[in-house]
């Protein structure tokens, strides 16, 4: 933008909202498993819907590009061609018997934005592309975020090897399948400098919007995670009538003490305005052993916490180190935490929040601005040191599962926003 500030955002020609119903009902019929849609990583339901992208632009006269991990690029020439580009896109792949809205949103959105610029003649200033991106959902290949830091050039060789969770093929052997040739994988395609933004629409995929009753949200950050996948209370299995009280090392009591405590720990610093979300997602004896009249002498436990700020994720950990701590003395058991994995947090593109916020004022969209707890391409763009923002859909009964429910009549604000970001000059203030 002009370094006025304030003002009117509003940079775009309408969407073409028939086009992106029509690709939704695509996509749908192409991957719809009986269940749900399955759009496999690699494998023929995503390269169905790539197929159906690279249609779709070759009718609109886009530019049509594939890296070594065979991204998609469909590229809108704007008015001068020599200035950065700005990107968007999302994934186009899917969980198994998932909806037909994650990820695929945002492929559709970008195509409709360029597809309602050509009806009204207008050309961005500079070049508009659109990705698909390969593989985002880790449930196929494990590996976090596998197309968009493979076109950074981020992802080893190695990773060829790797198999695919449900055939067991080889990554080289599926992306073999897809048109592409292993012996080019690895080399970036796309280069940082050479990108002015990348704007990522996608469906929320908590209840923040449902909930609030507003339409689109522009995200601050998306949550970066600390986790012990595997931790263990380790006390001793005892008769649940013979042993007394101060004599017991139960470990379900402990591991009880331990959720409850941090529990609390994460009211405190929620009321203190820090930005947290902690869940103990599995908890569970010992089938083997745990009985009815035992005290139990094992529980496995795993946590996962996540927050925009890194250092609330560090002042969490110190504290749940030290909960586990004071918990075990006090229950006289043992806390074996395991070793500590997650992902950086990703904080999202100040003056691009600003745009997209400004557009909405000015086009009176109903709009929030609100943390992203899933992770999601755009994460890769930010670190990688590309301005980045993203556009959140209202999206009923949640993701991940053939359910999922977005409204046309909510993507249509959210395209329309994600159109005036593409659209703005490069130059942002
Ligand atoms: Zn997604």
């Amino acid at each position: 933008m002009s370094g006025t500030g304030g003002g009117l955002r509003v940079n775009s020609p309408a969407p073409d909202l028939a086009l992106a119903a029509r690709l939704f009902d695509q996509l749908r019929q192409d991957s719809f498993d009986g269940t749900g849609v399955t759009r496999d990583a690699y494998g023929p339901g995503e390269q169905r819907a790539h197929d159906l992208m690279a249609r779709v632009a070759r009718e609109l006269g886009l530019e049509i590009a594939h890296d070594g991990a065979r991204n998609l690029y469909l590229t809108c020439p704007g008015r001068d061609r020599t200035l950065p580009a700005a990107l968007t896109g999302s994934h186009l792949d899917s969980v198994p018997a998932g909806g037909n809205y994650d990820g695929a949103a945002g492929v559709v959105a970008g195509l409709a934005a360029i597809a309602g610029w050509r009806a009204a003649g207008f050309v961005p200033p500079a070049d508009v592309t659109v990705m698909a991106v390969r593989a985002e959902e880790s449930t196929w290949f494990p590996y976090s975020y596998l197309g968009s830091k493979a076109a950074f050039g981020k992802v080893s060789r190695e990773v060829l090897d790797l198999p695919r969770a449900d055939t067991g093929r080889t990554l080289a052997q599926h992306l073999a399948d897809c048109g592409g040739d292993p012996a080019a994988f690895g080399p970036a395609y796309v280069d940082a400098r050479r990108i002015s933004r990348f704007v990522e629409l996608h469906i929320e995929q908590g209840p923040v919007l449902v909930d609030a009753g507003i339409p689109v949200g522009v995200v601050t950050g998306i949550r970066g995670s600390l986790r012990y996948r595997d931790a263990k209370v380790l006390g001793t299995y005892a008769h649940s009538g013979a042993a007394p009280r101060a004599n017991r090392h139960d470990a379900v009591r402990a591991a009880a003490l331990l959720v409850a405590a941090i529990d609390g720990d994460w009211e405190r610093m929620e009321a203190e305005g820090e930005d947290l979300v902690v869940t103990f997602g599995k908890f569970f004896t010992d089938p083997a052993q745990h009985a009815f009249s035992k005290v139990a002498g094992e529980v496995g436990l795993c946590l996962d916490a996540r927050s925009l700020s890194t250092a609330t994720l560090e002042r969490f950990d110190a504290l749940f180190a030290q909960r586990a701590a004071e918990t075990g003395e006090r229950a006289r058991v043992r806390f074996e935490l395991g070793a500590r994995t997650g992902s950086e947090p990703a904080v999202m593109d100040a003056g691009l929040q600003q745009l997209l916020c400004d557009a909405a004022r000015a086009r009176g969209i109903a709009h929030r601005v609100m943390a992203s707890g899933a992770g999601h391409d755009a994460a890769v763009f930010a670190q990688m040191g590309v301005p980045t923002a993203m556009v959140f859909v209202r999206n009923d009964l949640g993701s991940h599962n053939p359910d999922e429910k977005m409204d046309l009549a909510d993507f249509a604000p959210a395209c329309q926003l994600l159109a005036d970001a593409l659209a703005a000059p490069p130059a942002l203030a």
